[in-house]
């Protein structure tokens, strides 16, 4: 049997980039996969690319919406019968400075990411307590809620209340069997919607470079040269569920090519 037959996933803003990488590779290794997003017709386009109602179904979901969180969490009891696997991905970035963050960008940040991600993870971990089967939680956070990115206040600081929602969670749900990790990504550019739909652009005005030659950007500042791919956060996803980490909660994994370690 593939690694993940009979797991069943939610992953939030599964309709592009990273968390579109995750869902496939999740359905790849044999898991059912919940694809929650803000936008329905991408969702239900992503779901129907990896094999439809067997294996995924798209529902519309805000992740700020406690109402929205819990029907697609019901969605994947329903459809699928369970829920052993959530990852909190969804997110966006407004790319402000100081000066330039007003009281509702910061709200938005927050609202979608840290109070977004609470919410998942409180109607998962509900599921997960009853089921008594263990399970992950994974949240996507960023090399941002470590180190300062420029012009990027409010979305770092919202990493890095995902990060410590990490920690809290990783002790609280150890009892349980819930191991709760992060993954770090950095400049994943291709495929992004976060990159495509302005950051990118501002980004490369920070930097200095044209838009197009961002992700050689990224890469030349890494370690390893290499252009971090929405795949690279998936595999990630993949190694923190398989039965191979079982002992690792609490944790966070760069997926930056290096960036962090130099
Ligand atoms: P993306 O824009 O391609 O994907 C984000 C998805 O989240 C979109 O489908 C969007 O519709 C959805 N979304 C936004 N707000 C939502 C809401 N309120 N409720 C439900 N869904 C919502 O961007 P991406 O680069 O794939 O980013 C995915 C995650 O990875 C984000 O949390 C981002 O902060 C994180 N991340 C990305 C990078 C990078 O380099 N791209 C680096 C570090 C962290």
């Amino acid at each position: 049997p593939k690694p993940l037959a009979g797991r069943i996933a939610l992953v939030t803003g599964a309709a592009s980039g990273i968390g579109k990488a995750i869902a496939t590779r999740l359905v790849a290794e044999g898991a059912c996969v919940v694809i929650a997003d803000l936008d329905l017709e991408k969702a239900q386009a992503a779901a129907a690319e990896l094999g439809n109602t067997d294996v995924a179904i798209g529902v519309q979901a805000n992740v700020t919406s406690e109402e929205d969180v819990q029907a697609s969490v019901d969605a994947a009891l329903l459809a699928f019968g369970g829920l052993d696997l959530v990852v909190n991905n969804a997110g966006l970035s407004l790319s402000k400075s100081l000066l330039e963050t007003t009281v509702a960008d910061w709200d938005l940040q927050h609202d979608v990411m840290a109070k977004g991600s609470f919410l998942v993870s409180r109607a998962a971990a509900r599921v997960l307590i009853d089921q008594k089967l263990g399970g992950d939680i994974i949240y996507i956070s960023s090399k941002n809620s470590v180190f300062a990115g420029p012009n990027n206040i409010a979305y770092s600081a919202t990493k890095a209340d995902q990060a410590h929602q990490v920690r809290l969670l990783a002790a609280e749900l150890g009892e349980y069997g819930v191991k709760v990790n992060g993954i770090n990504p950095d400049g994943v550019v291709r495929g992004s919607g976060i990159f495509a739909g302005g950051w990118g652009a501002k980004r490369a005005a920070v930097y200095g470079v044209d838009e197009e030659d961002l992700g050689k950007y990224y890469a030349q500042r890494t370690l390893l040269k290499r252009e971090v791919l929405p795949e690279n956060v998936a595999n990630a996803v993949f190694v923190l569920c398989t039965g191979d980490l079982s002992h690792t909660t609490g944790l966070h994994i760069p997926v930056d090519a290096g960036v962090a370690a130099a």
